[in-house]
């Protein structure tokens, strides 16, 4: 694997006008991992996800950059329950009694995370800790469950809440008014100096099926901007959701027949490795930023992810 790469050009901070957006620059990647903060009353904030435990540190930095303080932090958003999301946010929970907003299937999760980090540690083995550092249960007193169509007053703020299963069951995205969307992994990855989107594809519960219906939802909501984690601001959101809807096709059909072709899970990965290398290239994307986007989803993940998919959800398209 290549080394960290910081690129010049991509700040610790940014001001996106009435919010910020934290590079956790996870493993020392800058423009991977994002954390939004919304500001409040009084130098009060909330977070737009957490974070991995492993980046805390860095997103506190950023907290304080943005001017605020972390004992000011009100609440925690959180998209779903993966690790780069919400690791840390157990943490901040107990650290500054804030609130945890998240999925009400997902909620379970958070309280007790064993068996989340028992399943990540089978796929990351010996490398848990230095991916995502510690992953601390969250207090049920600061749990807030949330479900599709909720409507969350959050530090004045008016916060729709859209059920966007698909990259996992419990997925939400957040609406902020009426024209932004936090799209958490709902809207796939799109890495600054990069115009490729680059599909999200993880076991084990990949659903391309209801994915499809997200996106149908995250276009109805009308929203101006995407506020993806995986990275940054995108502006063009009739653009992005056609251009990930075609990835998503490219992506899993190049799985499929690589299945029905009989090829081992190795090859598999070759395939998507090769696709995704194929679409950078044609774009004239920097050596950095192809490293970058190799670090944002795993392809041996991918291909465990999509297998399931087909094998659960279509096994009428296997041996065709
Ligand atoms: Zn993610």
């Amino acid at each position: 694997m290549n080394g960290p790469v910081v690129e010049p050009g991509i700040p610790r901070v940014q001001d996106l006008g009435g919010l910020f957006l934290l590079d956790t620059e996870h493993m020392g990647y800058t423009g991977t991992v994002g954390v939004y903060l919304l500001p409040g009353a009084a130098g009060t904030f909330a977070l737009i996800e957490s974070g991995p435990g492993s980046t805390l540190g860095t997103v506190l930095a950023g907290v304080q950059e943005a001017g605020f303080v972390p004992e000011k932090l009100t609440g925690v958003l959180l998209t779903h329950i993966h690790l780069d999301h919400a690791g840390a946010a157990g943490t901040l929970a107990r650290r500054y009694g804030a609130e945890v907003y998240v999925h009400e299937n997902g909620a379970g999760h958070l309280v007790d995370p064993s068996r989340l980090l028992e399943s990540a540690g089978r796929i990351y083995g010996d490398r848990m800790g230095e991916l995502w550092g510690e992953m601390e249960g969250l207090p049920q007193h600061l749990l807030r469950p949330v479900r599709d169509g909720d409507t969350l007053q959050i530090l004045g703020h008016r916060i729709g809440v859209l059920h966007t299963p698909g990259h996992a069951s419990h997925h939400v995205s957040y609406s902020l008014g009426k024209t932004r969307l936090f799209t958490g992994d709902a809207a796939g990855i799109r890495l600054p100096g990069a115009a490729t989107v680059r599909p999200a594809l993880p076991p084990p519960e990949l659903d391309l099926d209801a994915w499809s219906r997200s996106v149908q939802a995250l276009r109805q909501a009308g929203p101006e901007e995407l506020l993806l984690t995986h990275f940054g601001r995108e502006g063009d959101v009739d653009a992005h959701f056609r251009e990930l809807e075609r990835q998503h096709r490219i992506w899993s059909e190049t799985i499929l027949d690589g299945m029905n072709a009989g090829e081992d899970d190795e090859a598999l990965a070759a395939r998507v490795t090769k696709l995704s290398r194929e679409a950078l290239e044609a774009e004239g994307a920097s050596e950095a930023t192809t490293a970058r986007h190799s670090v944002t989803s795993s392809d041996t993940m991918t291909v465990m992810g999509v297998k399931r998919y087909w094998q659960k959800l279509h096994p009428e398209r296997l041996g065709s």
